[in-house]
C-alpha cells in the first residue's frame, strides 16, 4: 500500500523543508514521489538541486508532454513534480493542482509502485487550492506544521477546520520551532485542544538555511548531524503512525480563550 501524506501549514512555516527532508529520509529505503502543490514551485528544489519546470508551464508549451518532461529524478532517485500555478493575482492555485494531477494520471505516473507520496500544500489561504489533495482523495493523511506563534497556530486551527469539513484524517501536528519560550508545550496544548497530538518537534537550526543555499536537504548536506536525525525520526514516526483523528477545531472565541489560558499558565512571557 502506498502511504499518501499531505503536509499543510501557514506560509513560510517550514513545510517544504520538512517535506524535502522526510522524502530524503524515506528515499534510503523506499520509492518516493514528491508533489509540490504551491505556485512558488520550490518544494523539490533541495531534492533535485535546482528548480524543475512546473506541470502548468510545460503544458503551456505542449498539450501532451512526456513523463520525463514533468517528473524529474532527484536525490536517491526521488520522483519530483511541481504543479505550478497561475501568475500571481490571476486564477486559482487549486486548478493548477487538478490539471497537474490529471496529467500525472493520464501519463500513468501513479501506476509506478511508490511506497510514499508526499504533497506539499500551501495552507493559509483556505481557498479551493487548499482542499484539492484531500477533496480528490489524492492524500489519505494530513499533518499540520506550526510554530508556537499566534498567527501560525491561528492558521493551523483554520486548516483543522478545513480537514474537519472534508472529514479527513489528521495524523498529528509538527512543531517547527521559531525559538519562542516553551514552544513545544504551547503547540502540545493546542494539539490536545483540537483532539490531536504533536508527532514531532523540529528545532531551529542554522544547518537548514546552510543546506538550502546549496539546494540540498539537511539529510544530504549534513547526514550525520543532529538535525538530520530529527528529520529521520519524524519520517519514521509518520511512516509508522496509526493514530488519526478528525480534528475538533476551536471557534474564534475558544481560540482567543486558549491564548489567555496560556498566559495564565505562565507561558508567552517575553
Ligand atoms: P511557503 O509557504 O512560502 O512555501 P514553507 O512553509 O514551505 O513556506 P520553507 O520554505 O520550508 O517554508 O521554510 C521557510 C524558511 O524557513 C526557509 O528559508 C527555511 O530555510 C527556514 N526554515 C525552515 N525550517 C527551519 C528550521 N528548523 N531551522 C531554521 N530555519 C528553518
Ligand atoms: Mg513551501
Amino acid at each position: 500500500m502506498t502511504k499518501k501524506i499531505a503536509i499543510y501549514g501557514k506560509g513560510g512555516i517550514g513545510k517544504s523543508t520538512i517535506v524535502a527532508n522526510i522524502a530524503a529520509s524515506y528515499s534510503q529505503e523506499y520509492n518516493v514521489l514528491v508533489i509540490g502543490c504551491d505556485p512558488k514551485a520550490d518544494t523539490t528544489r533541495t531534492l533535485y538541486g535546482s528548480r524543475i519546470p512546473t506541470v502548468l508551464s510545460v503544458l503551456k508549451e505542449n498539450k501532451e508532454p512526456r513523463t520525463e518532461e514533468v517528473v524529474y529524478h532527484g536525490y536517491n532517485n526521488i520522483s519530483c513534480v511541481e504543479s505550478g500555478g497561475p501568475e500571481p493575482g490571476v486564477g486559482c492555485a487549486g486548478r493548477g493542482v487538478i490539471v497537474a494531477m490529471n496529467l500525472l494520471e493520464r501519463l500513468g505516473v501513479f501506476k509506478e509502485p511508490f511506497d510514499v507520496i508526499i504533497y506539499d500544500v500551501l495552507g493559509d489561504v483556505v481557498c479551493g487550492g487548499f482542499a484539492v489533495p484531500l477533496r480528490e482523495e489524492f492524500a489519505d493523511e494530513v499533518y499540520i506544521v506550526t510554530s508556537g506563534e499566534y498567527m501560525s497556530l491561528y492558521a493551523a486551527n483554520n486548516i483543522a477546520k478545513g480537514i474537519k469539513k472534508l472529514n479527513s484524517k489528521l495524523g498529528g501536528i509538527i512543531c517547527n520551532c521559531k525559538g519562542i519560550k516553551d514552544e513545544a508545550q504551547i503547540v502540545e496544548s493546542f494539539a490536545e485542544k483540537i483532539g490531536s497530538r504533536v508527532i514531532g518537534v523540529i528545532p531551529r537550526s542554522e544547518l537548514v538555511p546552510e543546506s538550502e543555499i546549496e539546494a540540498m536537504t539537511v539529510i544530504e548536506k549534513f547526514p550525520d548531524s543532529k538535525q538530520a536525525m530529527v528529520y529521520h525520526e519524524l519520517a519514521r514516526r509518520i511512516y509508522e503512525n496509526k493514530d488519526f483523528t478528525v480534528p475538533e477545531p476551536l471557534t474564534t472565541d475558544e481560540f482567543e480563550g486558549f491564548f489567555k489560558e496560556l498566559k495564565n499558565m505562565g507561558f508567552l512571557e517575553f
